[in-house]
């Protein structure tokens, strides 16, 4: 009972954007191809969800930018893990991106097929903005959205290695430009690194390891390998450097066939029947003009919960040798496997929300299933779940751990104190989530693209994007950030319907 929601003239609008995109993205490559030194004000390493807000955020301050990312077409937007936006406190952070003129609010208003305020019967401070997205919806917007930046350069390349001088009078290094892996070398002020989970990346699906950042969400590829490789060398020289550095984990569940999971033995999950956008111009665009529609029809979503039998499955489970393995990071507890959940946590049925991945395809995502299983046990493992007998598993879950540069390195603009023009954003910094990322690309961005002028900072006791920079440079963190409102203190005034009033001046 999977409702389909958009219509033909709403796909045609997508399909139209994607090839939009597609020839814009390919004149912006002739470009960069056809130099053979190319000079930019600011280079941003990585398509991800810091890197484009990184690079909108420098190019609407007027400086000239090259957004540095292999086969964009693909990764520009990719969302490595659910295909959702928002959340409780993430939500508020998706509007504060909005207020600063960021783009993903608007792609998850484009791509969003289930909206949902959570916390709705509550009061405003606690409340989030979610939705689904069809996941190649998502990719598209945020890619028309990138391609329509003035004064931003698509660059199909990876890059290596950071080219920095000796250093300034207070001895600190200065960026002069980075090698890519084609030989080229692009000069610059300012770098902004957002390599997510790339960073000696490796992925374990069960006992097999792969060196990798993410698998492809296309099930007929593997991993992202070209940026793997090139990650590896550029986390080569971010320990040449002197960077403290360290590695954490976190995890995917497996993704499951929707033909083959019984849908009535679920329980629906509708969205709201009045969908709120995440883009403040959606609902303040004159009367007639309207840049926002709800989906027509939202996609229904389901739940289940696991059982005994689940609990009973785990305990007995050969563990595979990365659960085993002492030298590990150790789980996230925002994003906890089911394993350490039915240990910490006996005795319960823990939810499990099941999410279509998109319009046109079948591809569901079972949130709350995360594993470090073996393949044939993670089919045994959901079998004990009642709708999911015989549910068949497309691409199996999977950990991946990676290293992140300790944002105490950082100031509060997200440049590094070692090296003067070098800022970092997003997963690279410790974080977890789109929405995180997402939020330091625009700080990380508007700064790179000033270097020697203005600072863009946004204080803490306004807004959720200051609390989130502040904790991480002047605390770090040990574990995978997420943003809760309860590390806001001002969480009364600072909220998501007035992030707006707060930010958008600045
Ligand atoms: P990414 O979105 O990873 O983008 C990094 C980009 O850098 C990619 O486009 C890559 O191609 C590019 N790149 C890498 N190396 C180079 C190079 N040398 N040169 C040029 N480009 C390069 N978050 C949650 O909130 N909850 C979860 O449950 C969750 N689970 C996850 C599970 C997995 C397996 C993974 C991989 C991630 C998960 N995440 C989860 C995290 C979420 O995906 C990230 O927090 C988010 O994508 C980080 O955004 P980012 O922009 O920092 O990096």
């Amino acid at each position: 009972m999977r409702a389909v929601a958009r219509t033909a003239a709403a796909n045609a609008t997508r399909a139209t954007s994607e090839s939009v995109f597609q020839s814009r993205a390919a004149a912006a490559l002739s470009t960069a191809s056809s130099s053979l030194n190319l000079d930019f004000d600011v280079i941003v390493v990585g398509g991800g969800h810091a890197g484009t807000e990184a690079a909108a955020a420098a190019a609407r301050r007027g400086a000239r930018t090259a957004l540095v990312t292999p086969n964009p077409t693909k990764t520009i937007g990719e969302m490595s893990c659910n295909p959702s936006i928002g959340g409780l406190g993430k939500g508020t952070l998706v509007r504060e991106v909005d207020a600063l003129d960021g783009l993903m609010a608007r792609a998850a208003d484009g791509g969003g097929i289930q909206f949902r305020m959570l916390n709705s019967s509550k009061g405003p401070a606690v409340r989030g903005a979610r939705a689904q997205m069809d996941r190649e919806y998502y990719k598209a917007e945020i890619q028309r959205l990138v391609s329509a930046v003035s004064g931003l350069e698509i660059v199909d390349a990876a890059v290596v290695d950071l080219d920095v001088s000796q250093g300034d009078q207070s001895g600190r290094g200065v960026i002069r430009s980075v090698l890519l892996d084609d030989g080229r070398k692009l000069s610059t002020k300012a770098v902004v690194i957002t390599t997510g989970t790339f960073l000696n990346g490796v992925l374990h699906i069960g006992d097999e390891r792969v060196t990798a950042g993410r698998l492809a969400n296309d099930t007929t590829e593997k991993a992202d390998v070209k940026a793997g490789k090139a990650a590896h060398s550029l986390a080569k020289t971010l320990y040449g450097v002197g960077f403290q550095m360290d590695r954490m984990k976190t995890g995917t569940p497996p993704r499951l066939d929707g033909k083959t999971i019984d849908w009535e033995a679920c329980v629906p999950q509708p969205g709201d029947k009045s969908p709120v956008p995440f883009a403040f111009r959606a609902s303040s665009v004159p009367v007639g003009a309207p840049t926002w529609k709800p989906p027509i029809t939202q996609i229904m979503c389901h739940s289940t919960y696991t059982t005994p039998e689940t609990e009973k499955f785990l305990m007995a489970a050969p563990k595979s040798k990365y659960e085993l393995d002492d030298d590990a990071p150790t789980t996230p507890r925002y994003c906890p496997s089911i394993e350490s959940k039915v240990k910490r946590f006996p005795g319960r049925n823990h939810r499990v929300w099941l999410e279509p991945e998109g319009l046109n395809t079948d591809i569901v995502y079972p949130n709350g299933i995360t594993n470090n299983l073996n393949v044939d046990l993670q089919s045994q493992m959901i079998r004990t779940i009642p709708g999911l007998e015989r549910a068949v598993i497309l691409r199996p879950g999977y950990g991946v751990e990676y290293d992140y540069v300790d944002p105490r390195e950082l100031r509060i603009t997200l440049e590094t104190k070692r090296i003067k023009g070098l800022f970092l954003a997003g997963q690279i910094n410790g974080t977890t989530g789109y929405e995180e990322a997402a939020a330091q690309g625009v700080i990380a961005g508007a700064n790179a693209a000033s270097v020697d002028g203005e600072e863009f900072i946004v204080p803490r006791y306004s807004s959720y994007v200051g609390v989130l920079v502040d904790d991480l440079t002047s605390r770090g963190t040990s574990e995978p950030y997420r943003m809760f409102s309860s590390r806001v203190e001002y969480r009364l005034s600072i909220r998501s319907d007035n992030a707006d009033l707060r930010l958008t001046e600045l």
